[in-house]
């Protein structure tokens, strides 16, 4: 049983809550908006194998959230011992993000819409927080959910030094968004993005919407989990009402 109100109290036991609700919410992309982890992680997965690096499709959903170059630098400091030059990177991620593209388009997270929807007519700011550099993707965002997310609140991996975990893309969100960190709640899928916004000191959603373990979620820091989008659209209102108690 999911206690919304229960969560939020744990949260914010040493600091006081912002009494008239949440301004923002800083929102994940892969896995959370798309389904496409799994392209993600078979394109990580045969880019890797033709390398020659020995490695399960299973562990890139760990990396989930990291950039490019720092899931490329896990391989090449597992295979090499060393770091990949920034040429390698450059030319490695290519052609992953090309074995990306060649699998599809992924479909819409079902329930994202709604979930995007009720944050929109709540006027809660929606800034779009994301580890990606992918631009077949990122091009999407307009056409899939039009008028969520304003062009100047998009966080992604042009805009990052350190990824996630670091709290940095969401300390970004949260200078896009104009508020505070008790003012706003992060939207994740993976336990890396979750450990990012629970370091930025955000109430921080977890939802699992592939292979990752619920407790996972829990693990990271995440201060609610819920087991789908669908799930979590639903409750949504509830949650957004326990913020005003
Ligand atoms: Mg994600």
């Amino acid at each position: 049983m999911i206690d919304e109100k229960e969560a939020i109290a744990r949260h914010f036991a040493k600091t006081p809550k912002p009494t008239d609700g949440i301004k923002a919410a800083l929102i994940d992309m892969d896995g959370v908006l798309y389904d496409s982890m799994k392209n993600h992680t078979a394109a990580w997965f045969r880019m890797a194998t033709e390398l020659g690096i020995e490695c399960t499709r299973n562990e890139f959903y760990g990396y989930e959230g990291m950039t490019g170059a720092a899931t490329i630098n896990v391989l090449f400091q597992r295979a090499y011992g060393r770091d990949a030059s920034p040429e390698e990177v450059k030319a490695l991620y290519a052609r992953k993000a090309q074995y990306f593209v060649e699998m599809g388009e992924p479909q819409m997270m079902p329930g994202a819409a709604q979930m995007l929807n009720t944050l929109r007519d709540a006027g809660i700011t929606r800034v779009l927080v994301t580890g990606s550099g992918q631009q077949s993707i990122l091009d999407r965002l307009d056409r899939d959910y039009p008028g969520i997310f304003a062009h100047d609140k998009r966080v992604t991996a042009h805009d990052v030094t350190h990824g996630k975990p670091d709290p940095e893309p969401y300390l970004k969100g949260l200078q896009m968004a104009g508020c505070n960190a008790r003012e706003a709640i992060v939207i994740e899928n993976a336990p890396l993005g979750v450990l990012a916004g629970s370091r930025s000191g955000c109430f921080t959603v977890g939802i699992t919407t592939g292979p990752i373990p619920e407790a996972d979620m829990t693990a990271s820091g995440a201060d609610i989990v819920y087991a789908s989008m669908p799930e979590f659209a639903s409750h949504l209102p509830s949650l957004l009402n326990a913020f005003k108690d």
